[in-house]
Order: structure tokens, then sequence, then C-alpha cells
């Protein structure tokens, strides 16, 4: 899996960094940074759920293949 965020389009809800702080946090700014962009498996379930949550959309999901 493969995790990227638009920093631009977020909105600084916090909702993605709540979800899955192995993955999200935010910059000083509280804009959405990728703490690791290839996350373990147990949390890809996560991961894709606080992509879909996002409001603006700004989380990326790729899967490998
Ligand atoms: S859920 Fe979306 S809008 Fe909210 S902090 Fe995360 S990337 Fe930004």
């Amino acid at each position: 899996m493969r995790v990227s965020a638009n920093s631009t389009s977020c909105v600084v809800s916090s909702l993605c960094v709540y979800r899955v702080p192995e993955v999200f946090d935010q910059d000083e700014e509280g804009h959405v940074i990728v703490l690791d962009a290839n996350p373990p498996a147990r949390l890809h379930e996560l991961v894709r759920r606080a992509a879909r949550g996002c409001p603006t959309k700004s989380i990326r999901v790729e899967d490998d293949h």
C-alpha cells in the first residue's frame, strides 16, 4: 500500500490523525503529513477508512500490484 496526502486541500479536520496516528500527523499549521507511506497490513483497513472519511478527499491510497 502507498499512502499520500494533499496538504493543500486538507482542511485541518484532524480526522485522519485521530483515526490512524501511526500513519498521519499534522504540521505546525495543522495540515496533514504522512508519517508512514507504506504502512503495515494491520493498518490498511484503517487507512482506507480514513481516506474515505476525509471530508476533502485529500488522502490517496494505492494498492501494490
Ligand atoms: S481527514 Fe482529510 S481534511 Fe482532515 S486532516 Fe486528514 S487529510 Fe486533512
